[in-house]
């Protein structure tokens, strides 16, 4: 402990407002910067008791504390952890730090505390706490925008397609069949967007729970084979898939997804050359990388890449094919399924985009059954009755248009109830497609399993759904019941009702 003399010597020098007290809590020295932080000449203050520096709300409460901390002395910060305020000769209040450190003079022990104003830094930590929270309820409600705007754009959207598979039966004329190619094209565009903004929407807000398997990565492979081979040929590009016998532990469906974001924009982006998938396996984990001979990409946009919307040399309001979303759909699976995402890019060169994904155990090693896609059914104008429930007028007449061209007989219910009163009055209904989602908080699965009551279990069925929630995955297909997500591309709901209706 040090003299009270050389303290006091000391404290005038030093840049922080002090004082000394005794006891009794009584100041016995205040240095300069005191006034200037507190307005009070010292002798103001000097023999008056140290909460007169306090609000006086608070200086009962002091007194308290102080008792305390003259029982036991030792250098602290004062109130850790509680928001001080202090309180100028003018009558304003200020946030202020304090500590104290013990002082002896001759036998008597006394305090001296350093007062620090804090004001700036509340400030700034309460703008920042402000932008944060501001920052988090615009987050929120852009997610919920969008799931909502690619919610509902879905219906017309859906209604569209199908009125341009109608249109397409009865338009001749040639010009008139370009402007339905056409308009098909514009509908498609129009639907991967929707489908990349939920996406994106989904899993911000937490919506998709990952759904945990073993899979071999050939499966997924394949897949890619599958849905790029076309492409790339047609780009005059080589597709070299890599084969592999490993083994991976994620979700196939998001896992599959952002491989095809990677492939794809490897395509788009490479005019020459060729784009290869390559497998390597290392300390339990599994590298999938998508390799180009493409532009590659300039370092200082590297970092920027995987944000939404973010174009590399695309000034904004331009548009060109995409929208920036592939690769912030890829980081996003990415955080979800724990996977390691990343890119090395040489411009003129090519780029190497490369996920890490947890590798499978050996011993659960088993492969699932794959379904099996059925052929595309040629067109044949059958006579069946089908029951379509739909709650969206748009959609309801869009599809009984459609399906009424390709010479089904189509009866039409707008809720489950009338569904159950059509059923009723129509025996000979041979199929029901519904939506999922019905009024009143009936859902489409209700709706089958009433029919299949009344008509048979092996009533034939579609499920048409917006929605990819657990609860609907979880629906088992049996031969007779067929699960589709909207936007349903009307061939798709022909080869759909054709096999359903086949099948035995
Ligand atoms: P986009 O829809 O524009 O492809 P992405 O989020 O998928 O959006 O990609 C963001 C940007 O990163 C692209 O606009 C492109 O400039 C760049 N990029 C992505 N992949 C490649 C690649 N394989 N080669 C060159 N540039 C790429």
């Amino acid at each position: 402990m040090l003299s009270f003399d050389l303290v006091r010597n000391i404290l005038e020098l030093a840049p922080d407002a002090m004082v000394i007290i005794d006891g009794s809590g009584t100041v016995l020295f205040a240095n300069r910067q005191v006034s200037a932080l507190f307005g009070y000449e010292p002798v103001e203050i000097v023999g008056q008791p140290v909460e007169k520096l306090l609000p006086e709300r608070l200086r009962d409460r002091h007194i308290g504390h102080r008792n305390q901390y003259a029982r036991a002395v030792r250098v602290r910060p004062m109130g850790s952890g509680l928001d001080l305020l202090a309180l100028r000769k003018d009558g304003s209040e200020f946030p202020v730090e304090i500590s104290l450190s013990p002082v002896q003079r001759g036998d008597e022990p006394l305090t001296a505390a350093a007062i620090r104003d804090v004001s700036d830094r509340k400030r700034v930590e309460r703008e920042m706490r402000e932008a944060r929270t501001a920052a988090d309820r615009a987050n929120l409600g852009k997610s919920r925008f969008l799931a909502t705007a690619s919610h509902d754009l879905r219906q017309p959207l859906q209604a569209l397609a199908l009125l341009n598979g109608t249109l397409r039966r009865y338009v001749e004329h040639p010009d008139g069949r370009e402007a339905l190619d056409l308009q098909e094209q514009a509908i498609a565009t129009m639907s991967r967007l929707l489908n990349a903004l939920l996406d994106v929407s989904k899993l911000e807000s937490g919506a998709i729970r990952p759904d945990i398997a073993d899979i071999p990565v050939s499966r997924l492979l394949d897949e890619l084979r599958v849905e790029f081979a076309g492409l790339a040929a047609s780009k005059g590009l080589q597709l070299l898939i890599e084969p592999t016998t490993a083994r991976v532990r994620s979700d196939p469906a998001l896992l599959a997804q952002a491989l095809k974001n990677l492939v794809s924009n490897a395509i788009k982006y490479t005019a020459t050359g060729s784009v290869t998938v390559h497998t390597g396996e290392q300390h339990g984990r599994v590298r999938l990388e998508v390799r180009d001979t493409g532009p590659g990409i300039p370092e200082d946009h590297l970092p920027f890449i995987f944000d939404e919307f973010y174009q590399v040399g695309v000034a904004a309001n331009t548009q060109r094919d995409g929208y920036g979303l592939g690769l912030s759909i890829v980081q996003r699976v990415a955080r979800l399924l724990d996977l390691r995402v990343a890119v090395q890019s040489q411009p003129g060169r090519g780029s190497a985009f490369s996920l890490e994904i947890p590798a499978a155990h050996p011993a659960d090693a088993e492969e699932p059954a794959t379904t099996q896609r059925p052929e595309r059914a040629p067109r044949a104008g059958a006579s069946h009755h089908l029951l379509l429930v739909e709650d969206d007028p748009g959609v309801r007449n869009a599809t009984r248009m459609f399906l009424r061209g390709e010479a089904y007989r189509v009866t039409t219910a707008a809720s489950s109830e009338e569904a159950l009163a059509r059923l009723e009055e129509n025996p000979d209904i041979r199929l029901v497609i519904s939506d999922y989602h019905l009024e009143d908080d009936r859902t489409g699965v209700d709706v089958i399993a009433a029919a299949r009551a009344r008509l048979g279990s092996d009533l034939r069925a579609i499920l048409v759904t917006g929605d990819t929630s657990p609860a609907i995955a979880a629906l088992q297909c049996d031969g007779h019941l067929q699960v589709t997500s909207k936007p349903i591309d009307p061939d798709q709901l022909l080869r759909l009702i054709q096999s359903l209706l086949a099948a035995t």
